[in-house]
């Protein structure tokens, strides 16, 4: 019989792992070295050439579910994007980015690439005709994001990946939202795609990592790099990360259905203003969506009655807590306003459409009915303390 493709369940639990050939052990041997004897002249082993091999497996396994010929394991998300981006990236040159990033890699844009002679534009819109307006003689980099942080704006990845291919310039995804479960960008015509493996491939708040998979010739050229910057993971972070990744399609699809359920459900409820989802056709880029992804993904945002205060709303929940990060199997919030973009004062805030009242929604995999409970609860407490204070 003919070899079949894997299926993403079996991607994920057996892709990369390594055989255990002394005790026959069900899953990878955990190799802990830092020395190794040359094999040859061209296989120097050591963990900061990415190339141990519990590193190697990894890869090949992540590179296996981004359907991609070659990936490369880093010590945290930005790890993996600074890497990518300046692999690319010299003096003289221009990258176009989506506008609403992540805020590490709006960062690093706006406060580094100055200083290495790199200049960037951000785009007006998520429409591939944005991004396209923004393209210069030097631009050699397009950068996006889809969905976005906090408010779900989905990016056409084929009209965006099109657009980089008629002009000769790479195309880079931050694919961090959707995980490689709900959209493979690669399949699309992006050039790479990078993960912040801290959130969903990790899935249980207790990994920092990242990703990139692309082809082996740009995998080469990131290495070359990736190397003399120093950002690689430890082995036995490796390790647990792949453990979690053989869970990853059970996650996520299980998110998945909670965060449609949620999304559908704060949508016909009288203290929630907006809703933000990209599986509720009401999103006005459903359609691209639907394209685009196999499931619609964990994330949502919602938008608080204005009379309700945000802050008092988290610190009344009692099952869904308050936290910076996100993708875990628990659920979690947060409000952007007082967080992740506190430091863009309220006038730029309210240009991005991040109201006061907007709570950014993890959703994790417990049971809908016990998360609708808590939020009906922490709801009815607002409520009543607004009675008393008037
Ligand atoms: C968290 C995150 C990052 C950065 O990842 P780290 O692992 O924290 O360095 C990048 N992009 C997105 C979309 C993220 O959510």
């Amino acid at each position: 019989m003919k070899q079949q493709k894997k299926g993403l369940n079996t991607t994920c639990t057996h892709t990369g792992q390594l055989e255990d050939k002394e005790f026959k052990g069900a899953v990878s041997p955990l190799y802990m070295g830092t020395a190794y004897a040359f094999e040859d002249i061209d296989v120097k082993r050591y963990p900061r050439y990415f190339n141990t091999p519990n590193q190697v497996g990894l890869a090949k396994k992540i590179a296996a579910l981004e359907h991609a010929e070659a990936g490369l394991i880093f010590g945290s998300g930005m790890a993996a994007i600074s890497t990518a981006l300046l692999a690319f990236l010299k003096a003289g040159d221009h990258i176009v980015l989506q506008k609403i990033l992540y805020g590490g890699t709006y960062n690093l844009v706006v406060e580094e690439f100055e200083k290495y002679g790199i200049s960037y534009s951000f785009t007006n819109g998520f429409q591939a005709k944005d991004f396209e307006e923004k393209i210069q003689e030097n631009t050699k980099v397009i950068y996006i994001e889809t969905p976005s942080n906090p408010l779900l704006n989905i990016t056409d990845i084929q009209a965006v990946a099109a657009v980089a291919k008629k002009h000769g310039i790479i195309s880079m995804i931050d694919n961090t939202f959707a995980s490689p479960v709900n959209q493979n960008p690669i399949d699309d015509g992006v050039d790479v795609v990078i993960h912040s493996a801290t959130k969903y491939l990790g899935g249980h708040s207790d990994i920092c990592a990242g990703a990139v998979a692309t082809t082996e010739k740009n995998i080469e050229r990131i290495f070359h790099l990736a190397k003399n910057l120093g950002g690689s993971l430890s082995d036995y972070t490796v390790w647990l990360l792949e453990r979690s990744i053989k869970t990853l399609g059970v996650r996520v699809r299980a998110q998945n259905e909670n965060a449609q359920q949620m999304a559908e459900y704060l949508y016909e409820h009288e203290d929630i203003s907006a809703v933000y989802y990209p599986g509720l056709p009401t999103h006005p880029d459903h359609e691209i969506a639907k394209r685009q992804m196999k499931g619609y993904g964990g994330m949502l945002s919602f938008e608080l009655n204005s009379d309700l205060d945000a802050s008092t709303f988290q610190k009344s929940l009692q099952l869904i807590r308050p936290a910076m990060s996100l993708a875990g199997v628990e659920s979690t919030v947060l409000s952007p306003a007082l967080t992740s973009h506190a430091l863009l004062g309220p006038e730029e805030r309210s240009r991005q459409g991040i109201s006061d009242g907007l709570i950014r929604f993890s959703v994790g995999i417990e049971e809908v009915e016990d998360l609708i409970f808590d939020i009906e609860q922490a709801l009815a407490k607002v409520k009543l303390l607004m009675k008393q204070t008037v």
